[in-house]
């Protein structure tokens, strides 16, 4: 038989606010342990919240751009359970009426064209963090992150494959990066996955019984793990096995996944509207404004490129894919660089020195001036292109100034045009058995002969200039 595999995500996305979303401790990652915390977040009784405007902002902004339906009337609820990391003993969060609803993503893959339904869109705050010491066997808890604003957004289960899963959780990273409202770092947890996965007989328009992986960190973490629950479910009802509704955790070092807990022991949150907060009302008024300020994703900015720019299509999809590259294009743009020729250097030997590097565009030192320097240096003809490129690999890590870096090394061409023609006649005058080949109609070996005057320049003649003068000598 052959067997089809469903698959529906809730993503937390962890909002870049500077404040906390109910009371004013600061959101900064890490930090000592317990020191981004008041009696709101600790949650001390008698305390009241007050909701952060801008994570309402924020996850508005981020429905929209969603293609949700914005709940006008919205309102959080209370879900109650018991855990170290969750001093107040519930989580405000939204059950009932979340804020966004009914959106939809459209994303690509090898396997063509598909449109994700979102389901929902909520406002919620994280919960502390439990660190083990496997020294003293104790764990303790560091409540800074209790409080920090998160979205959860729910999709339909419309996915199919792990490619269409990565290929979604791209297009949601970009949009939230867009938009400023997290900065979707998955290795500090500030955006972290939940993988529903069933599978069904090829066909079937039931679904099977689900599984749940909650918090994968790492675009590999979510793919292994889908690849490895569907293949266990599928064995497991090919022989003749039935599959449990459970939560399960994946184990990135042992490659399984392992049961957590099943659907009997799934607690009773006793969900209630949250009587601290009153219900939340977004006039249109409100929305309009947020819907004109929107900034052009990376869909339409990536029409744009080809169309104003002239960019392939394939190099406009790389560059806005990722807010990080799409700002270090512009400034260089803006400076005057020629953008096919920015373009150019960023998919080529940038991108080459980031793998290298092992590094995210962001986390890059090299500044969009540094390379519009470069780019004019060799427009102006003081340096040739491999120069140039050996200049970028060079200056790559720490951004050092490229004029600096050439004059230092002494790497600028060689303009002197007599000193050419002398290495010209000396290189012939070495190489008699070349010159005869030219002679007899060989004109490969005018590559050869080019290649041993650059050689003695140390590369750092104008090419084109030296191949004239090579033919010129030659031919006359
Ligand atoms: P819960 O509230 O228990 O987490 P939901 O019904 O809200 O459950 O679903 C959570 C996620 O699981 C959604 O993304 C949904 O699309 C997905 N899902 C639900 N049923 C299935 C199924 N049978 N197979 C795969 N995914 C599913
Ligand atoms: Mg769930
Ligand atoms: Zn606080």
């Amino acid at each position: 038989m052959t067997w089809e595999t469903v698959i529906g995500l809730e993503t937390h996305v962890e909002l870049a606010t500077r404040t906390k979303i109910f009371c004013a401790c600061t959101t900064a990652f890490g930090g000592e342990p317990n020191t981004h915390c008041c009696p709101v977040c600790m949650g001390m009784p008698g305390t009241l919240p007050v909701v952060n405007r801008k994570v309402v902002e924020y996850a508005c902004r981020a429905g929209l751009a969603l293609n949700c339906t914005i709940t006008r009337r919205n309102r959080f609820d209370r879900k109650n359970y018991f855990y170290p990391d969750l001093p107040k003993a519930y989580q405000i969060s939204q059950l009932y009426l979340p804020i966004a609803r009914d959106g939809h993503v459209e994303i690509e893959t090898e396997g063509g064209k598909d449109t994700i339904r979102i389901h929902e869109l909520h406002m919620e705050e994280d919960a502390g963090k439990l660190v083990h010491d496997p020294w003293t066997d104790q764990t303790r808890c560091d409540y800074n992150r209790c409080g920090v604003p998160l979205i959860e957004i729910v999709t339909e289960p419309d996915f199919r494959t792990a490619e269409q899963v990565i290929a979604y959780l791209e297009q949601l990273k970009s949009t939230l990066e867009y938009l400023g409202v997290s900065d979707c770092k998955m290795q500090e947890g500030s955006l972290r996955c939940d993988v529903n996965l069933s599978v069904r007989p090829a066909g079937s328009r039931e679904l099977g019984t689900r599984t749940e992986m909650k918090n994968l960190n790492s675009f590999k973490a979510i793919t292994r793990a889908i690849q490895y629950e569907a293949r266990r479910q599928i064995e497991l009802l090919e022989e003749g096995k039935r599959v449990v509704q459970e939560t399960r955790r994946w184990d990135d070092n042992k490659d399984a996944t392992f049961s957590m807990r099943s659907k009997e022991d799934a607690q009773d949150y006793r969900y209630f509207p949250e009587p601290d907060l009153p219900p939340l009302e977004l006039s249109e008024a409100y929305l309009e404004e947020l819907r004109a300020k929107q900034p052009e994703m990376a869909g339409a900015r990536k029409e744009r490129y080809q169309r104003e720019y002239g960019l392939p299509e394939y190099d406009a999809g790389l560059i806005t894919g990722q807010k990080a590259l799409v700002d270090f294009f512009e400034a260089a743009v803006d400076l005057g660089a020629p953008a096919r020729e920015v373009s150019n250097w960023m998919l080529g030997e940038m991108m080459r020195r980031l793998k290298e590097e092992g590094l995210e565009p962001r986390q890059m030192k090299l500044t969009a001036d540094n390379l519009a320097s470069l780019i004019q240096m060799v427009e102006e003809g003081v340096i040739n292109r491999n120069t140039a490129a050996k200049v970028f690999r060079a200056v790559f890590p720490d951004n050092a100034d490229v004029r600096d870096y050439v004059h230092k090394h002494g790497l600028e061409q060689v303009q002197d045009m007599s000193l050419v023609k002398r290495t010209v006649e000396e290189v012939l005058a070495e190489h008699p058995d070349a010159v005869a080949d030219f002679r007899q109609g060989s004109q490969k070996i005018l590559g050869f002969l080019i290649g041993q005057t650059m050689a003695r320049l140390k590369g750092k003649a104008d090419p084109r200039a030296v191949s004239q003068e090579v033919r010129q000598q030659l031919e006359g």
